[in-house]
């Protein structure tokens, strides 16, 4: 008699289901077919996908690569799109399948193979969420630094897929500076390791190109990361301005001279925002907050926070809060945690978008959105990681209200324009997936778009993963 799994005797009751065989080799309760499992992978963390029915038709848990790999032959036989997903984090509706396919989620994937605390590194597979990378890493007193603000809930894989950035990278980069190999499963089901993963040397290094590729080239199913030495000390503050231009001129006094652990800038809006849901006391008159940290060795961080502190008095910051140990610390981070749920409560609907500007157009870019909200009447509010150029703007509108709906969009589209001419890039950290592909060609060229159309082809030759993101429809 067959070696059956588990449930595969019931299974044979229903002889006509269409994914018997694939229950049968891999295990019935890794295949999700009914509506009310299949539903819950429709939708990711962003309000993008574009308009229609985008339930999966077959979800696959993969446990293992091999898994993985019978996931994309099955699709093959099917002649389904595969939809690689982690966590569902993203906000660019990268993890929505487009119109139904097969989603293949790595996130049970979750082994620790080994940490090596003498060569600082740690090789594990995809489905960790990022805090439990880091967890891993700080038990050798180790350091994971990428930390984009969703660490506790994004998979590892899905924050290399999408070359994630955070609150950190100001100072020490983001996913892609960490990744020194990787193991994909490609179109086929093959195997490849890149890297210091790599079977054998390879001529070219493949890792860049997987980094950020967005899950359109194959799916992640290992990855070797470097880890650093944890710093030994941290002092945290926030400063208040009674003008945005005041916030930026720190900006651009502290970065020549050091580099600060975490530059954060909010403004106005924003701390309107929180205001309505925590009794921290904002200055009156604050139109601009920097949250500011320096790590490293203690008289190092000492030294540069003294600095720091001249240089917002020299600027006339209102008023400057110094965590005095770890609870003040953590209190100042959580203002910082509440902006995104705080901001939801300003309006019904909230369109997130992340663009980065050259540091030296950080005023700018500013200047312009405010503009632009006046001339679409719609609010935008802005922070983020100003220390890199990174910016959040969250077009905001009454999700009952068609015409503001529509201003809000159009607003966006806008600021997009606006980033481009000020040398920027229309995504920092979240990715374009499906809902930035069709504004591609404000920031690159018919020549540029046909050269990422090539890679494209050369990964995936039948375009089975991922389809239709990232590039855009129409040539
Ligand atoms: C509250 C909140 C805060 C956030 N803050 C940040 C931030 O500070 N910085 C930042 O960079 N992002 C941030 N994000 C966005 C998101 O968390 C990141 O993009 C994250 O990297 C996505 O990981 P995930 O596992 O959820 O991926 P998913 O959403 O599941 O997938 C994202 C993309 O990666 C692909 N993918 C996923 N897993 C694999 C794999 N194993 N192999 C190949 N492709 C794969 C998918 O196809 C998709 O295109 C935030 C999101 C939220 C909800």
């Amino acid at each position: 008699m067959e070696d059956l799994e588990p449930g595969a005797a019931v299974l044979s009751l229903f002889s006509r289901d269409p994914y018997r065989k694939l229950k049968r080799r891999i295990g019935a309760h890794k295949v999700l077919d009914r509506d009310e499992d299949r539903l819950v992978y429709a939708v990711d963390a962003s309000y993008t996908a574009p308009p229609g029915n985008h339930d999966p038709d077959l979800v696959i848990l993969c446990e293992s690569t091999e898994d993985v790999i019978e996931a994309v032959l099955f699709a093959r036989e099917q002649g389904l799109p595969i939809v690689p997903r982690g966590a569902g984090t993203g906000m660019s509706a990268g993890s929505v399948p487009l119109g139904g396919g097969i989603v293949v989620v790595t996130e049970k994937m979750r082994k620790v193979f080994e940490v090596n605390a003498n060569e600082r590194w740690l090789h594990c597979e995809p489905g960790l969420t990022t805090e439990d990378v880091k967890q891993a890493a700080a038990k050798h007193r180790l350091l994971y630094p990428p930390d984009p603000s969703s660490y506790r809930i994004s998979s590892i894989g899905g924050n290399v897929a999408e070359n994630a950035g955070g609150l950190r990278c100001v100072k020490y980069g983001t996913t892609k500076d960490y990744v020194l190999g990787l193991k994909y499963v490609d179109h086929e089901g093959t195997v490849h390791g890149t890297g210091v993963l790599a079977d054998e040397p390879t001529p070219l290094d493949l890792t860049p190109m997987i980094i950020g590729s967005e899950g359109l080239f194959g799916i992640v199913v290992e990855m070797k990361l470097a880890l650093i030495p944890a710093p030994k000390a941290t002092r945290t503050l926030i400063a208040h301005f009674a003008e945005t231009a005041q916030a930026i001129a720190t900006i651009h006094t502290i970065l020549p001279e050091l580099v600060p652990s975490v530059l954060e800038f909010m403004d106005a809006s924003v701390i309107e925002a929180i205001r309505g849901h925590d009794p921290y006391p904002f200055p009156d008159g604050t139109q601009a907050a920097l949250l500011i940290e320096t790590d490293g060795e203690r008289d190092v961080c000492e030294r540069e926070a003294e600095r720091i502190l001249e240089v917002l008095q020299e600027a006339g910051a209102l008023e400057i809060h110094t965590a005095s140990d770890e609870a003040e610390r953590e209190r100042l981070w959580e203002l910082r945690r509440l902006v995104s749920p705080s901001l939801s409560r300003l309006a019904s609907g909230k369109m997130n978008e992340d663009v980065v500007v050259p540091i030296g157009r950080l005023g700018d870019l500013i200047d312009r959105v405010a503009l632009i909200a006046d001339q679409y009447d719609t609010r935008i509010p802005i922070y983020g990681h100003a220390g890199d150029g990174n910016l959040h703007l969250n077009g905001m509108y009454d999700a009952d209200d068609h015409k503001a709906a529509t201003r809000a969009h159009d607003a966006i589209v806008q600021c997009f324009k606006a980033t481009v001419e000020l040398g920027g890039t229309i995504s920092g950290e979240h990715g374009i997936g499906a809902a930035k592909n069709r504004y591609m060609n404000l920031q690159f060229s018919q020549d540029e778009i046909d050269v990422l159309r090539a890679m494209k082809s050369a990964f995936d030759p039948e375009l089975v993963f991922n389809p239709n993101k990232v590039l855009p429809h129409s040539r």
